[in-house]
């Protein structure tokens, strides 16, 4: 137990007949936490409300995407400011430049301590497998993006994306019609010519794959633009006025301060931001090299300023300034459940023990939802009542149902676990402040 470092904000603790939403066997004697740490505010919220609350109060959250831990904390600098919500988005496109999980971690943890709303976004998700390792990282929505494949085809991708996450109730983001690229280092990820959305079509998808917010192609490019693009704002306002979604605009950069005002007015939520971030990055990356610096600090040094004042003007912009507090209020926290079991096992050895919490390891960290499986044995002097024990870590409460109906779970917990384990009782431990 030595390794749970969160702190307990809340537990209950019962049989399952006293937890009439948890369907357990009435022998199983469940404690489920909600994990909090109290020292900090933890405001990563729910996506669909926070975009919800843009939609309805006419403004647009930065979807800011990140390449490295100088533009995390640009971006959380500029959100903080500004007191505005924010979207840390990270996309499978980039996957190249940096170890998605070694910068989902730090991403995570800007969100733990950040005092406005954050939510951590999945962009351009290739596949239902990314989108799985994308929760299980701690992204709390997801875009699956099959906008190059015909009409039915990325409805059918789409839907098993959302029929998944929405389980899980994780919110995703579904893009019809197609935003090329045309210029800069993100336009070779989006070879072939421009599609527009049309509303009819943008009704069918919405209505085939219940996404909850739609990419919208009326004439912005992923990369740099050349010259200044024409935006069909008549399209972009029957879009809107058909679904009434959140709608999200990809290829941000370039646009006129007089264009991004006509998006946020006609249904655009959420903004996609990142060639303009890269671009000042890299500005002041030359300026450094032409002033004579040779080292990759002093190359680097200031690009989290350079990246923390465009974000900050963008975030003016788009009308997201001193949002914070309304977010806060109106979005539901998005929090993490700690499922724990602890109990003995009859029949079977120390070695035998630890095969059957490894095969559980192995088969219920498969589940999505599940963001890690772990497993003690008691570390007590005396004999404990209770030798082993399961924390479960879901990315939210709506796993609980889904993962014990999940086929790997009842899998392992009717044909290895249960027959060895009649004896699960919950038990007193002290915890990390
Ligand atoms: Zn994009």
């Amino acid at each position: 137990m030595a390794r749970l470092q969160f702190r307990i904000a809340s537990y209950r603790q019962g049989t399952a007949s006293q937890f009439p939403g948890f369907h357990y066997s009435a022998t199983d004697k469940i404690l489920l936490f909600r994990t909090r740490t109290e020292e900090t505010p933890m405001p990563l919220v729910n996506m669909k409300d926070m975009l919800r609350h843009a939609h309805d109060h006419g403004y647009a959250v930065g979807a800011f995407d990140l390449v490295s831990l100088d533009f995390l904390e640009g971006i959380m600098m500029a959100a903080e400011k500004t007191r505005a919500p924010v979207i840390l988005s990270l996309a499978e496109s980039h996957f190249e430049y940096y170890d998605f999980e070694l910068l989902m971690r730090a991403t995570t943890a800007a969100a733990e301590r950040a005092s406005v709303p954050v939510a951590i976004h999945l962009d351009h998700g290739e596949s239902l497998r990314s989108v799985v390792t994308g929760i299980r990282l701690g992204c709390n929505g997801v875009m699956v993006d099959a906008s190059h494949h015909p009409f039915e085809e990325n409805v059918r991708i789409t839907k098993e994306v959302t029929d998944l996450a929405h389980a899980i109730g994780v919110p995703v983001e579904g893009e019809l019609g197609y935003v090329p690229g045309v210029e800069g280092e993100d336009a070779e990820k989006h070879p072939g010519e421009i599609r527009y959305t049309t509303p009819e079509e943008a009704a069918r998808y919405v209505e085939a794959t219940s996404i909850d917010f739609l990419a919208v192609s009326i004439g912005t490019v992923h990369g740099r633009m050349k010259g200044t693009p024409k935006l069909d704002f008549g399209r972009l306002a029957e879009i809107n006025a058909r679904l009434g979604i959140p709608l999200v605009i990809h290829g941000g950069t370039g646009l006129s301060d007089e264009q991004f005002r006509a998006l946020v007015k006609n249904g655009v939520s959420k903004i996609n931001y990142y060639t303009a971030l890269s671009d000042a990055a890299a500005r002041v990356v030359h300026e450094n090299a032409r002033r004579g610096a040779r080292g990759y600090t002093a190359l680097a040094s200031g690009v989290r300023q350079a990246i923390a004042e465009e974000c900050t003007r963008m975030i003016r912009l788009w009308g997201g300034e001193n949002r914070a507090e309304e977010v806060l209020s109106a979005a539901r926290p998005w929090r993490n459940v700690m499922h724990v079991i602890e109990y003995n096992v009859e029949g079977l050895d120390e070695a035998g023990a630890a095969r059957l919490r490894a095969k559980g390891r192995e088969a219920l960290s498969r589940i999505p939802g599940v963001m890690a499986v772990e497993t003690g044995v008691a570390i007590q002097p005396e004999d404990p009542p209770y030798r082993y024990a399961w924390l479960v870590r879901f990315c939210q409460p709506q796993v609980i149902a889904y993962y014990r109906d999940h086929p790997l779970h009842v899998e392992y917990a009717d044909r290895h676990f249960r027959p060895v384990a009649g004896n699960r009782v919950t038990i007193d431990f002290e915890l990390d402040e």
